[in-house]
């Protein structure tokens, strides 16, 4: 009671005013304000930024207290760009922002976690199956694996042990290799920017498996992947400033404002230059709203939108008005010119590996490293010849691993493209087809090739992987045959008839 009344007097109190009684001063305890106080108390402030795979390195201060994280701001001291520039800060997002907060969080993921149904169904059939078969039982059967896939999205995870999840994956990578063979495996591990080791531990285990480690870009999307997919390397080479010295930004794979916020100014303040911006998305993610134009292909299709890009630029600029400037490039610093065996199963032929010195290292005389040195059929000589640049030049061939187009003797060659016009023969080849009724479909095309005997005394056809490029793509050069078209409005795969047909986008984009 007297709780009560000391309440009710807190309103009595006879308070002094100013201001015009716009202002009151009171006497009431302020004690829990130093609580907000403590919120921002701190002993040191340290640099850091946030390791969680993101590329974004913004700098941040970091205010600790007893060797806890209390909260953290950005830092602005970054270098100037130039002066034609806009500079990099502030850089951050509000991912990073509210990071400090989930160090300590207790949803903080520590062990690893599998959707409940599938764990379900995946101890029950190991109770009686080896691993692999449990795997197969519950992906074959359409009922089963409903099960566990129709609830995705919807959270449901318990803890699993790591013996039970390494088991799982185990199982699932060696029914993939059993049923479709080891580069249907698809995978990537966390940057190299971040950690070396987990970057290579993964990407090693997936070259070993003859997988195929993708850009870690496909996985999270902060910036374009087909930098890193085409060129090989880490990531993008141009910083994203430079995005602010382009006239014409394709935005693809990335929804540049949502997951590289540090970087998305460069995007929108180019554009008051006058840059022309295209936006490829499903949905209306908010770099589409920057965009100039917005193609749109449905879920899961912009793999044909980009097979019908690839098959209008080889057909229009390097086989109908190739630039002099291109095709020196494709020569030089592509591996289009480079000579691919043609393997034999089953009574089809498909690309194999690459023809290397080792294959007709009488011809060649090349005693080191041969197995490690890939050949092209040289346009001056008409012989075949190991340019220097390969891997096998890197090792005991001191001044030669460079870029020059040159045999190891210093004489000078070009490197033929095509075999178009001194094929001894054309042949089928077999293509892996993905847009066909299940991960074995095939597609025959023809292909000009060179037939060759090896020291071991074995017929070999070989092809450029500029001629197997333009066949896969399905461009008709002569060569008869099916699966190439000869105009853009055929339904063959790759045309862009072809992908209007599968991602909805008008191919003329009327
Ligand atoms: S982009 Fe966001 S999460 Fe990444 S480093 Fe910058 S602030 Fe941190």
């Amino acid at each position: 009671m007297s709780h009560f009344l000391d309440r009710l007097n807190f309103f009595r109190q006879t308070k002094e005013t100013f201001s015009h009684n716009h202002g009151a001063v009171v006497a009431e305890d302020r004690g829990w304000e130093d609580g907000y106080r403590q919120r921002w108390q701190h002993d040191k402030v340290v640099r850091s930024t946030h390791g969680v795979n993101c590329t974004g390195s913004c700098s941040w201060r970091i205010f600790v207290k007893s060797g806890l994280i209390t909260w953290e701001m950005q830092q602005t001291d970054y270098p100037r760009t130039r002066p034609d520039l806009p500079n990099h800060e502030p850089r951050g997002c509000p991912r990073g922002a509210s990071y400090s907060w989930y160090v300590y969080s207790a949803q903080r993921v520590k062990y690893p976690m599998v959707r409940a149904e599938l764990m379900r169904l995946w101890r029950k059939e190991r109770t009686n199956n080896n691993a692999v078969e449990a795997w197969r039982n519950i992906t074959s059967d359409p009922k089963l694996s409903k099960q566990y896939k129709a609830v995705r999205g919807l959270g449901g995870f318990v803890r699993a042990s790591w013996d039970e999840v390494y088991e799982i994956i185990a199982a699932a990578n060696t029914h993939t290799i059993k049923e479709y063979g080891p580069d249907r495996i698809f995978g990537f591990s966390p940057i190299p920017a971040m950690s070396m080791v987990s970057y290579a531990a993964g990407t090693r285990y997936l070259s070993l498996l003859g997988g195929v480690p993708l850009s870690f870009y496909d996985w999270y999307c902060d910036l374009p992947p087909s930098s890193p997919q085409i060129w090989g390397e880490q990531t993008d080479v141009a910083e994203s400033a430079d995005w602010y010295n382009s006239t014409y930004l394709m935005v693809w794979g990335s929804n540049v404002p949502m997951t590289r916020t540090p970087d998305a100014h460069f995007y929108t303040e180019v554009r008051y230059k006058g840059t022309k911006t295209v936006a490829v998305s499903s949905d209306y993610g908010e770099m589409v709203k920057f965009g100039d134009i917005w193609l749109a292909p449905k879920q899961g299709t912009d793999a044909a939108l980009a097979m019908a890009m690839g098959h209008v630029i080889l057909k229009e600029f390097h086989l109908e008005n190739p630039s002099e400037y291109f095709t020196d490039y494709c020569r030089r610093l592509t591996d289009m010119p480079v000579l691919v065996t043609l393997k034999e199963e089953n009574g089809a032929l498909l690309p194999s590996y690459y023809l290397r010195a080792s294959h007709i290292n009488r011809q060649l005389q090349e005693e080191n490293n041969p197995e490690w040195k890939t050949l092209v059929l040289d346009e001056l000589s008409g012989e075949i010849r190991a340019p220097k640049g390969s891997i096998g030049f890197r090792w005991g061939e001191k001044g030669r691993w460079n870029l020059q187009q040159e045999t190891r003797d210093n004489t000078e060659i070009k490197a033929q493209l095509t075999l178009k016009e001194n094929a001894d023969e054309i042949v089928g080849v077999t293509f892996d087809y993905f847009g066909g009724k299940d991960a074995k479909s095939t597609l025959v095309k023809n292909v000009p090739v060179k037939k060759l005997t090896t020291d071991g005394g074995e017929t070999l056809y070989v092809a450029t992987v500029f001629d197997l490029l333009c066949a896969n793509y399905g461009i008709d050069r002569g060569f008869g045959g099916e699966g190439v078209a000869k105009t853009y409005d055929e339904d063959c795969p790759n045309t862009p008839a072809w992908q209007e047909k599968h991602t909805g986008e008008d191919r003329y984009c009327r």
